[in-house]
C-alpha cells in the first residue's frame, strides 16, 4: 500500500516536472547556409584544394572545399554512390558555406583514378579518407577538427560512409543518403536469367569505371554478400549519431531496413548514439528536393555545431514591453553610431549595417515607442511612409537603381523591436533573398549613405 502510494506520487511528480510537450513543429527550419552565403574573411577566405589521397597503393583524385577562416573546422567527407553522376555539389558547397571543410574523392578506377575499381577497394578508399582527415599534416594544412569528422555518402556511398564509420571510431556522425545495401541484391539473383538481368542493369553505370565489369561486380556481389551487408554495418555505426534519409521512390525501403537495425543495437546499448530517420517524396537524387535534402542534413550537422543549423528568420514577440535596450533605442539615444540620411523632429533614416543591398535603408520614428505595425498610429505610420518614399526616391536618383522595396517585419522575421521601415535599393533582374545579412563594409556604406544623403538633399 505504502508503495503503490509512493509509486502514485513519484509518477505524479514526474508528471509535474516533465517538460511541457512541444507541439508538432509547423514547418522545418531553413538553415541560412542553404541559400546565403557567408561574410568574406578577407585573412582567411573560402577556398578549394585539389590533390590526392594514398590508398591500395596508388593517389585518387581528391578535392577539399574550404571553409573561410583559421580555426580548425568540422569536416565532412562526402562519399559518391555508383558510378557517382549525381555529385551532390550543391549538398556540399551548402555544408561549406555553413562553416564546414567538405571532401570528395573518386575511387579507385573512377572518374580517372588510377587503378581498379571493386566495391572493396572504394571500401578501403573510403577508409584511407577518412585516415587522410586525421593525419597531422592534413589537419594542419587544412583547418581540420578532428573531433568532428562526419562522413556522408549517397546510394553505395552510404555503404561506402557507414563502412568508413564502422571502421573508424574517430568518425564522429555518418549520413546515409538513399543508401544501397549492396549485399541484399544477392537475394534477387536467383537463377542464370536472373544473374543476366543484373549484369545487363548494371552495365550502363560502368562506364566511367576502369579495371571492372558488370560481370565482376555481380560476381563480388555474390561471392561477398556478407561483407556488402550495410543492415549489419548499420548496427556497428549507431554508437554514434547517424543520419538516413531515404528517398520514397527509390531506396526509402531500404532506409527503413537500415534505421530499424541502427535502432535495434541502440536499444541493446541506450546510452550512445542517436538515429534520425526521414523520408523524402523524390527519387534517388533527390532531383526535385535538393533543398530539402540539404536543410536536412545542416539541421543534423547543428548537432556537431550550431552554426550550422542557424536560421535566417529571427523573431521577437509580438506583445512585450518596449525594451529601452534594444539598438534603435540606442541610436536615437546617441550610443550607437549609425550613417544617417536623413532626419528631422519626428522621423530618422539610417543606414543598415548589414544591408540586403547596398543602400539598404531604415526609417523610425523618434517620437513612438511602437514594436510593430500593430501599435503605431495611422499619423506616425504616415510620416515614416512619406520619408520612405524619399529614400526610395533618393535611392534611385543617388545610386543609379531601377526601383526599390519596401520590407516591413512583425513578430517573425524581425529581430528589432522598434518598428522600422526598410528601404531596399533594387537592381533590375536580381532577386532579393529575406536572410539576415552578414555586416557590410562600414567605408562603404557610409560611402553609399552620402550618395542618398545628397539625393535627398536634392529633391
Ligand atoms: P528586422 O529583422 O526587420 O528587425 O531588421 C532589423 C535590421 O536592423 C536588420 O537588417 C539589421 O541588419 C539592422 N540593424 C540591427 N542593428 C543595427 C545597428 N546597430 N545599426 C544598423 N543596422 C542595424
Amino acid at each position: 500500500m505504502k508503495r503503490m502510494f509512493a509509486a502514485a506520487l513519484t509518477a505524479l511528480m514526474l508528471g509535474g516536472l516533465a517538460a511541457p510537450l512541444q507541439a508538432e513543429p509547423r514547418f522545418a527550419p531553413i538553415p541560412k547556409a542553404v541559400i546565403a552565403d557567408p561574410a568574406r574573411d578577407p585573412a582567411h577566405p573560402a577556398d578549394m584544394a585539389a590533390f590526392t589521397v594514398p590508398t591500395g597503393g596508388v593517389r585518387v583524385n581528391a578535392l577539399m572545399y574550404l571553409a573561410s577562416g583559421d580555426q580548425p573546422h568540422p569536416t565532412m567527407l562526402m562519399l559518391h554512390g555508383f558510378p557517382g553522376n549525381e555529385t551532390n555539389i550543391d549538398l556540399m558547397q551548402a555544408v561549406r558555406r555553413a562553416g564546414w571543410n567538405v571532401m570528395r574523392i573518386n575511387y579507385r578506377g573512377s572518374w580517372g583514378s588510377p587503378g581498379r575499381f571493386s566495391f572493396a577497394n572504394a571500401r578501403a578508399d573510403g577508409e584511407a579518407a577518412v585516415a587522410f582527415l586525421n593525419d597531422p599534416a592534413n589537419v594542419a594544412k587544412y583547418h581540420i577538427d578532428t573531433r568532428r569528422i562526419v562522413v556522408a555518402g549517397h546510394s553505395m556511398g552510404g555503404f561506402m560512409a557507414a563502412d568508413a564509420s564502422a571502421a573508424d571510431p574517430r568518425v564522429a556522425g555518418t549520413v546515409l543518403i538513399d543508401a544501397w545495401d549492396i549485399g541484399k541484391e544477392k537475394a534477387g539473383i536467383t537463377s542464370p536469367a536472373a544473374r543476366k538481368a543484373a549484369i545487363e542493369g548494371m552495365t550502363p553505370d560502368t562506364v566511367p569505371l576502369a579495371g571492372t565489369s558488370a560481370t565482376l561486380l555481380v560476381q563480388e556481389i555474390e561471392t561477398n554478400a556478407a561483407k556488402l551487408n550495410l543492415e549489419a554495418l548499420s548496427a556497428r555505426i549507431a554508437n554514434r549519431p547517424v543520419l538516413m534519409i531515404g528517398a520514397d521512390h527509390a531506396l526509402g525501403p531500404t532506409t527503413r531496413k537500415l534505421a530499424a537495425a541502427a535502432r535495434q543495437a541502440q536499444a541493446l546499448n541506450p546510452a550512445k548514439g542517436s538515429l534520425t530517420e526521414t523520408h523524402m517524396d523524390t527519387d534517388h537524387s533527390f532531383s526535385d528536393s535538393r533543398i530539402a535534402l540539404e536543410a536536412e542534413v545542416l539541421r543534423w550537422l547543428g548537432q556537431f555545431d550550431p552554426a550550422s543549423a542557424q536560421v535566417g528568420t529571427p523573431q521577437v514577440p509580438l506583445k512585450t514591453a518596449y525594451d529601452e535596450a534594444n539598438p534603435f533605442a540606442r541610436i536615437l539615444r546617441g550610443e550607437l553610431a549609425a550613417p544617417k540620411v536623413y532626419e528631422d523632429d519626428q522621423v530618422l533614416a539610417f543606414m543598415d549595417y548589414a544591408p540586403a543591398e547596398p543602400g539598404h535603408v531604415l526609417v523610425i520614428s523618434k517620437t513612438s515607442k511602437a514594436r510593430n505595425l500593430l501599435e503605431i498610429s495611422p499619423r506616425d505610420l504616415s510620416r515614416l511612409m512619406a520619408v520612405a518614399a524619399r529614400v526610395g526616391q533618393a535611392q534611385v536618383d543617388g545610386l543609379g537603381v531601377e526601383g526599390f522595396t519596401i520590407v516591413q517585419n512583425n513578430g517573425v522575421g524581425q529581430s528589432v523591436p522598434h518598428l522600422h521601415i526598410h528601404v531596399i535599393p533594387r537592381v533590375a533582374g536580381k532577386p532579393l533573398m529575406f536572410v539576415e545579412n552578414a555586416k557590410g563594409d562600414p567605408k562603404a556604406i557610409e560611402a553609399t549613405a552620402a550618395k542618398i544623403r545628397g539625393a535627398m538633399k536634392a529633391q
